[in-house]
């Protein structure tokens, strides 16, 4: 048995506004990870900005912004081997129509913006986001 790791699941607005969070949530467990934690925030344009922040500049960027600030998201503190490589496998491709079936993305995002779910891509970008919404450390 590997060392246990953690890694932040988002679960975006486009996928609160469907009634989804129950099906993400359950596939999220099926795949064997275990929820620490988690809640369910709006946040305002400022607080978005900084959390994407790595890409201001990018055409993308004010889409980007609006779209995540336009209603509840519910982070998600999740813990499991390897759960910062195994939970982008389990979401898929940024763009959902080049997601592998049953990821997340390719069974329930609508674009490349409303892609339902967010996931840390590194050990690094997993701090920094862990801070941003959970600031105590959890057992
Ligand atoms: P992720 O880690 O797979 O979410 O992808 P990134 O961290 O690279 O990008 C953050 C978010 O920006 C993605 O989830 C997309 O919603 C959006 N995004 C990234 N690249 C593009 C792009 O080329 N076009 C558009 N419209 N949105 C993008």
């Amino acid at each position: 048995m590997g060392r246990k790791e953690r890694s932040l699941l988002i679960i975006k607005p486009d996928a609160v506004k469907r009634n989804l969070v129950g099906k993400i949530l359950a596939q999220v467990e099926n795949a064997g990870f275990k929820i620490l934690d988690l809640k369910m925030l709006k946040i305002k344009k400022d607080k978005a900005q900084r959390f994407y922040g790595v890409h201001n500049g990018k055409p993308f960027y004010k889409e980007l912004v609006n779209y995540i600030s336009s209603g509840s998201i519910i982070p998600i503190l999740l813990e499991k081997e390897n759960a910062i490589s195994d939970l982008r496998e389990l979401i898929g491709n940024t763009d959902p129509a080049k997601a592998a079936p049953d990821t997340i993305r390719r069974n329930f995002a609508l674009s490349i913006t409303e892609n339902s779910v967010h996931a840390s891509d590194s050990k690094k970008t997993f701090e920094f986001e862990s801070k941003f919404f959970f600031n105590r450390k959890k057992q």
